[in-house]
């Protein structure tokens, strides 16, 4: 298996804290400056593999670190995991489960660059997929 996040001696330098269960690493390629990387120990692809004590302590860390972010030096920090099983793993994507954490200011430079798209991408709820998805998820 060729996992970068598994083979953990290549990521050593962007390791900035290590729990039992995870690392908090530097994002490289990273979105904005401060984008952090919190990587379970353990390879797996999706958040529904994680042990109990895993999810605990993961989780635990996601919230500390975003907390870390805002009072430390940012106003807003965004948290997101991907899950693209149909991706291909390559230079941007990795196979193994990670939560970025992504530090935010109001025209930052993420928001710059999404801001050309951004009236594109949001769309009125319609009634139909209103229905369908309030069916599928309750
Ligand atoms: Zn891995």
């Amino acid at each position: 298996m060729n996992c970068p996040f598994c083979d953990i001696d290549e990521e050593k330098t962007r390791i900035v804290q290590e729990g039992k269960t995870y690392y908090v690493a530097l994002s490289n390629p990273r979105l904005v400056p401060g984008h952090l990387l919190i990587i379970p120990k353990r390879h797996m692809e999706k958040a529904s593999e994680l042990s109990e004590e895993e999810r605990r302590e993961i989780f635990d860390a996601v919230i500390k670190m975003q907390e870390t972010v805002l009072a430390k030096f940012s106003t807003g920090c965004d948290i997101r995991s991907n899950y693209r099983p149909f991706l291909k793993p390559g230079w941007v994507k990795v196979n193994h489960l990670h939560f970025h954490l992504q530090p935010r200011e109001l025209e930052d430079e993420l928001y710059q660059q999404s801001q050309k798209f951004e009236k594109e991408l949001w769309k009125e709820l319609p009634e139909e997929e209103r229905e369908k998805f309030t069916q599928l998820f309750s």
